[in-house]
């Protein structure tokens, strides 16, 4: 059994009974499994979005899975408890068989299905996607301005996406959640149009700082908006209230618009204000390996099983991964000197 870890860091800690190593402190006791998993079915993506990728070019990682692999993690998964999983990548569409893992993951009955893309190529996936069981979408868009969208995204092309955003609504996707990082200097004087924008389609807009995670670490000194300053930037559309997460549905905390109690908009603060605490969040790289924590690349190599067809194994695994889950009061998630050195795109951002 595999556990993969970064021997650079100097903190470790042997984990009580199993013997084996883990880079941070963990939680006493795991509790009860992974409620939640994100799942990156692929590190590829059509994009290299400047917080995430360093380039086009930046490579791919060696031993993806292949589909009856994931159909073995995913029936592991449901074995284990698990209750909600997310596709995410990379980019989950550019996923050649991707209507077909979704049908699978569908037929095993999880509570909620949903899937994080950027939505390039949504606009002839929606109708499928739906037809085959997919819960729910979230779209990343960061601007609504088209050159700048080609110079965040290196290339990408914002009529697809907004032409995607339409399918999904037009195949009754119901919320379909946007994800804006925002970056000063870059994006951050049209968070007022985007908000205004996403509301006329009945959309709702996430706002979400950008973590020193992967490229993101390069951006923070200059370009970090806190969730404070989004908010009193809009605080004209707001009601004045608490922000409040949905209960068990990450950790997006949410405010009413002053004018429509219907619609809503949330903040994700990765970097002013971590949520280790309340962390349910499991998660599997491209390559199999299951990772408990977004900010480290600690984690348990689940692909030899799962490529072996063996769940029964992975289900072991994943308690094992659980048990590496780190100690939310004292970690600091996406502020660690770890996150840096991960791959967002590999372990499902
Ligand atoms: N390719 C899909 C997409 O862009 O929606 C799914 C994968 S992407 C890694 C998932 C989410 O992570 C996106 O909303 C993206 O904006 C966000 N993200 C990536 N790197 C980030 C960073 N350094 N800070 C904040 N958010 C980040
Ligand atoms: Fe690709 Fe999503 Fe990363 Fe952008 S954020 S480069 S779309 S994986």
């Amino acid at each position: 059994m595999a556990v993969v870890n970064d021997p650079t860091v100097e903190k470790r800690r042997s984990l009580p009974m199993l013997g084996v190593r883990s880079l941070v402190p963990t939680r006493v006791s795991a509790g009860p499994p992974p409620r939640s998993v994100r799942v990156s079915v692929t590190d590829r993506c059509d994009f290299a979005c400047t917080y995430c990728r360093p380039s086009r070019n930046d490579g791919y990682a060696d031993g993806r899975l292949m589909t009856p692999a994931w159909k073995t993690m995913f029936e592991a998964l449901r074995r284990a408890g698990v209750r909600r999983v997310r596709l995410t990548g990379g980019e989950p569409l550019v996923h050649p068989e991707i209507v077909a893992i979704v049908a699978h993951l569908s037929s095993l009955g999880f509570e909620d299905l949903a899937l994080t893309t950027n939505a390039s190529q949504l606009a002839r996936l929606a109708r499928p996607l739906r037809d085959a069981g997919l819960h729910r979408v979230n779209v990343s868009i960061d601007t609504l301005d088209p050159v700048r969208f080609r110079e965040v995204t290196r290339g990408g092309d914002l009529d697809a996406v907004l032409a995607g955003i339409d399918a999904a609504i037009e195949a009754g996707f119901s919320p379909i959640k946007l994800n804006t990082v925002v970056l000063r200097g870059v994006n951050e004087n049209e968070l007022e149009r985007i908000l205004l924008w996403a509301w006329e389609k009945r959309l709702l807009p996430r706002f979400l700082e950008v973590m020193p995670i992967a490229e993101g670490a390069k951006l923070v000194a200059d370009h970090l908006v806190t969730a404070a300053e989004m908010r009193r930037a809009l605080d004209a559309h707001l009601l004045p209230e608490e922000a409040v997460t949905d209960p068990g549905l990450g950790p997006a905390k949410y405010v009413h618009a002053r004018h429509d109690p219907a619609l809503r908009v949330g903040f994700i603060t990765g970097t002013s204000d971590t949520f280790c605490e309340t962390c349910d969040r499991l998660r599997v790289s491209s390559t199999g390996v299951l990772r408990p924590c977004l900010a480290t690349d600690d984690g348990v190599d689940a692909g030899a099983p799962a490529r072996a067809g063996d769940a029964e194994a992975i289900v072991e695994q994943i308690g094992l991964a659980w048990s590496m889950k780190p100690d939310g009061t004292i970690w600091k998630g996406c502020t660690e000197e770890t996150a840096a050195g991960v791959s967002m795109r590999a372990i499902g951002g």
